[in-house]
């Protein structure tokens, strides 16, 4: 098939285009679905990739498992029909095998799946010696361990082209998100591998439409390379994640409401401006160190006085002002509460260790 070593090999190219659009349904349930579905994303002219779950994890038994292998065809059809290469989630060795022998793409491991090293393993196991791209989501906790732990097994069995996707943390009684996104575990995740993809999931976030704009535009603004989302001809009769799919068309307004924002530019008065901000910054963060610095040699010579005069380290009542006092500052200060309580209790834990030195020795 012609086109389909076409796409295979711009696939490269396709890879590194900014933002990189990965869409359509939660499932493939028939052909014509996901037939429909393919042509009308392409027709947005905005997709990249398209996206269908064959084989579907699901919480409980009895709900809807995917259509399973037989919609592999479909996917090859849709790839043929509109030259959107194809990536799927495979969970097992045999998943891995039936998606490579139909021209699968781009393979994406689950959430599910990066939990568990034995699948992972298996998954990795599968695809040794072979070249294709693998993208692999974040677990279902907020371990990023596990998530590290996938991507090092793909490497080792010689996975060359790893992404990441972000597609939130699952979490009891959260109503806000279907999976709270945890933004900062993600931060992390790609400051520790900042050469990989790194896509955002809103959709499995949001577990809802309304608010998938402002999830799209979040990840946007932190320097995403791109976006997976699901889309549907018909999202009310979705046989799985109903209410966080949309239409192609629906995607694509929103894809033109969205501020697309750039990483560098040439313009010289930005770069002096940021550069002399960041000087000032620069300087600031020195002196808090300094200022810390000297806050624990007080510590510790209070550390001193207490273990002279036999006195506990911990002294509730007086931390407890000095957290009260910080609070009504914070608040004339326009810092938030949650921020200074968290920077309140990483100084005095710092400092009952200093004291406890002290008392030690
Ligand atoms: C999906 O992409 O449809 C899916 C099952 O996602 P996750 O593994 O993030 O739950
Ligand atoms: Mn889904």
């Amino acid at each position: 098939m012609e086109n389909t070593e076409l796409i295979s090999s711009s696939l490269e190219k396709l890879l590194t285009k900014r933002p990189l659009i990965i869409s359509g349904p939660c499932s493939a349930e028939t052909e014509e679905q996901l037939l429909a579905t393919a042509q009308r994303l392409k027709a947005t002219g905005k997709v990249d990739m398209l996206r269908a779950g064959i084989w579907k994890p699901r919480t409980k038994p009895g709900m809807f498992e995917g259509v399973g292998k037989k919609g592999l065809p479909w996917l090859q059809q849709a790839k043929v029909l509109t030259g959107l290469p194809t990536t799927v989630e495979v969970a097992t060795a045999r998943q891995v095998e039936d998606a490579l022998a139909f021209g699968v793409d781009v393979l994406w491991v689950g959430a599910r799946s990066t939990v568990n090293p034995f699948s992972v393993q298996e998954i990795a196991d599968a695809l040794r010696g072979v070249d294709i791209p693998v993208l692999i989501k974040n677990p279902i906790n907020p371990d990023l361990e596990l998530w590290t732990g996938a991507v090092e097994r793909m490497a080792r069995v010689g996975i060359k082209r790893i992404g990441l996707i972000h597609r939130g943390f699952s979490s009891y009684g959260n109503t806000e998100y279907r999976n709270a996104p945890m933004w900062h575990l993600a931060i992390e995740m790609k400051l520790k591998y900042p050469e990989l993809l790194f896509i955002n999931d809103p959709s499995h976030i949001c577990g809802r439409r309304d608010t998938l704009l402002e999830v799209m535009q979040r990840a946007i603004d932190l320097d995403y390379d791109g976006l997976m989302i699901e889309s549907h001809i018909n999202p009310d009769e979705a046989w799985s994640d109903a209410k966080q799919q949309v239409t192609p068309e629906q995607l694509n307004e929103m894809l033109d409401r969205i501020v697309w924002r750039k990483e560098e530019t040439n313009s010289e008065e930005y770069h002096a401006a940021l550069e002399a901000l960041r000087q000032q910054i620069n300087h600031i963060d020195d002196e808090l160190v300094q200022m810390l610095s000297r806050r624990m040699k007080i510590s510790e010579q209070i550390g001193k006085y207490k273990k002279d005069n036999n006195i506990t380290i911990l002294q509730t009542n007086r931390w407890n002002e000095i957290i009260e006092k910080a609070l009504v500052k914070a608040d004339r200060m326009g810092l938030s509460r949650e921020f200074i309580t968290r920077y309140f209790d990483a100084v005095h834990m710092e400092s009952i260790n200093h004291q406890k030195k002290v008392l030690d020795s």
